[in-house]
């Protein structure tokens, strides 16, 4: 891999610190026990599990450790609630989301659907903020569940999910409210605590960890199905020895995001204001998708009028640059974001529309070569557009 590479696609996943590797290493081939065994090798497997359980308290505002379960991923997560929240609760068929969740939501709804459940999929306005009164006006006494993200991985729009659980309880106090908070994690604070919250889903590899390990925030009292069935590890919610290296290295990914929490919201804000501002006026034919009234710090969404995103991301790659489209290719033909979609951004712009995601690693100086690079991409990507009269000149400052 190219040492220069810009890597500007976090909200994908992110490089694991290197005190993350550190601090997972021992428990490979030192510290291998398994922590439900009684001799001592294990008893510091199990005391390992025991102070991550801790961190991730800390690092999501819960109350009590017993609060935190740990699973394989963000997807786990999500399907752990919900469908734990539904088998215990038979009785109800109706259940709401949003139009603009991630897949491991979106698709167990479908999903739902096909299993005789009435549900819900709420909307965005343009800037891609949530309809929280429509989403408030579809609770009733047969709502089981109300899943709602806490930011969008595509857009970065924040949702007042504090404020959305507190008011669904006070229509159905017995819906039960899941916030898929994966892209939320690490980028800017989360207290669960006080908070009419049932379950919060995480994972570790949005904020510097490994990829394979997530957690689960269950408020305390709240009952739920196991997903997965078996031992009695995490109190019963999930079974399966418990991955110690993995958790050890998310505890300590969440450790350093604590610590690097105000960096997010001054430097790393800071660079992607630069990066945004640079772009939108560089170049002509380019509109930012979302102005949300909260964004996590680190994302931006652009739209290059009548040109291909994939194109786009190609010539990027060729230049050492990496970001994603908000289009996913599936079976050779190309899918425009469900999530610009339904913020109804224009046909012009859905195809070519690019996420670039910071970090704490991302420098101003990979800004300014971004910054520096696209005009000319876009200039010699407009000339092979099929839509030359729409184009016309495309860039205000001739690179
Ligand atoms: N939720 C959101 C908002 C995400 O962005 C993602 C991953 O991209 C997930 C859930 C799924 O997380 P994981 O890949 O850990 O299953």
């Amino acid at each position: 891999m190219s040492q220069n590479l810009i890597y500007l696609d976090n909200n994908a996943t992110t490089k694991v610190d290197e005190k993350v590797v550190e601090a997972m290493l021992p428990y490979f081939s030192e510290e291998y026990g398994n922590p439900s065994s009684i001799y001592d090798l294990a008893h510091t497997a199990n005391t390992a599990v025991r102070h991550s359980r801790e961190t991730m308290k800390e690092f999501l505002g819960a109350k009590d450790a017993k609060e935190i379960i740990f699973t394989s991923c963000g997807s786990e997560s999500a399907n752990t609630a919900i469908k734990g929240v539904l088998e215990l609760n038979r009785a109800k068929k109706h259940i709401i989301t949003t139009k603009i969740e991630h897949p491991c939501v979106l698709n167990l709804y479908k999903d739902l659907e096909n299993k005789s459940y009435r549900a819900d999929y709420i909307g965005v306005d343009s800037n891609g903020d949530l309809d929280v009164q429509e989403l408030l006006s579809k609770v009733d006494k047969d709502t089981a569940l109300v899943s709602v993200m806490y930011a969008n991985n595509e857009t970065g729009a924040i949702f007042p999910v504090k404020e959305i659980a507190q008011k669904v309880k006070e229509i159905n106090p017995e819906t039960k409210v899941y916030v898929d908070a994966v892209q939320a994690a690490g980028k800017i604070p989360i207290n669960v605590k006080e908070t009419e919250i049932d379950f919060l889903g995480i994972s570790a590899h949005k904020f510097h960890g490994p990829k394979g390990i997530g957690a689960l925030y269950v408020k305390s009292g709240t009952m739920m199905a196991p997903l997965i069935i078996g031992g009695h590890q995490e109190r019963g919610k999930r079974a399966g020895t418990e991955n110690v290296p993995y958790i050890v290295g998310m505890a300590e990914a969440a450790k350093l995001a604590m610590e690097h929490l105000s960096d997010e919201l001054t430097e790393v804000k800071r660079l992607r204001d630069m990066l945004e501002e640079g772009i939108l006026s560089k170049i002509k034919n380019a509109r930012l998708n979302s102005t949300a009234k909260n964004r996590v710090p680190n994302t931006t969404n652009i739209g290059f009028l009548y040109i291909e995103g994939e194109l786009i991301l190609l010539h990027l790659n060729d230049a050492g640059i990496c970001a994603s489209s908000g289009s996913a290719c599936t079976s050779g033909s190309l899918e425009p974001s469900h999530v610009l979609r339904a913020m109804g951004v224009p046909f012009t712009a859905l195809h070519g529309s690019i996420r670039f995601s910071l970090s704490r690693y991302t420098t101003e100086n990979e800004v300014i070569q971004v910054i520096q690079e696209l005009p000319h991409i876009i200039e010699k990507l407009a000339k092979i557009s099929p839509f030359q009269k729409e184009l016309g000149e495309i860039l205000n400052n001739k690179c």
